[in-house]
């Protein structure tokens, strides 16, 4: 019985930020003529999914359908902040429009940046609600956390997003740093021990 992709990516998953059908293959040990997901034998003109679902099955852990899925479960409200990164937008959307037809574009443009940065919003490119807010990994990936679906994902406004981001690195140079002293010390007794003898 081959194993299932879901199986496979519950086991060793959780360190990966995506997989590509290609590797989800590789590690799942697929032949010729069996379907990536399932594994079940493909027929006729099938090349590498036996139906729909499996396809579907893959298709949704791809971190850019999990935003549609994050987007569609917090409509852009972020957890922490409770910012409403919809209305933003909107609002924005509304000023550009305006803008358009009246005032020049470009002073608006200007003075929405400005606005955003210093709610702390770096919004570089363009206006588009991608900006606004990003889908936080609740347990970082580093972690275990990657690949684990919607339930591990949180919606964070950017600034939010930028200091949890800040918070987590600290954290993690604090659990080396903390590793590095432990390695040190076992390093030190060794070397008394060999000085003892
Ligand atoms: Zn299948
Ligand atoms: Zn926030």
């Amino acid at each position: 019985m081959p194993i299932s992709a879901s199986q496979w990516i519950a086991q060793h998953g959780g360190h990966l930020r995506s997989i590509s059908a290609r590797k989800l293959r590789q590690a799942c040990q697929r032949a010729d003529g069996e379907c990536t997901w399932c594994g079940g034998k493909l027929t006729g003109r099938q090349s590498a999914w036996c139906g729909r679902l499996c396809v579907d099955a893959f298709l949704q852990l791809q971190p850019r359908n999990m935003r549609d899925v994050v987007h569609a479960r917090d409509h852009g409200r972020c957890r922490q902040c409770k910012r409403d990164c919809d209305r933003m937008f909107y609002l924005a959307q509304r000023l550009l429009c305006l803008a358009a037809k009246n005032v020049s574009w470009a002073a608006t443009v200007t003075a929405l940046r400005a606005h955003w940065a210093s709610v702390g919003f770096h919004i570089s490119r363009d206006f588009s609600n991608e900006h606004y807010w990003e889908a936080n990994h609740i347990v970082p990936v580093c972690q275990g956390g990657g690949l684990r679906g919607p339930d591990n994902y949180e919606t964070l406004c950017v600034p939010c997003h930028a200091a949890a981001t800040r918070q987590l690195h600290r954290e993690l140079r604090a659990q080396r740093a903390a590793r590095g002293k432990q390695q040190n010390m076992k390093g030190k007794s060794r070397y008394v021990k060999r000085r003892g003898k």
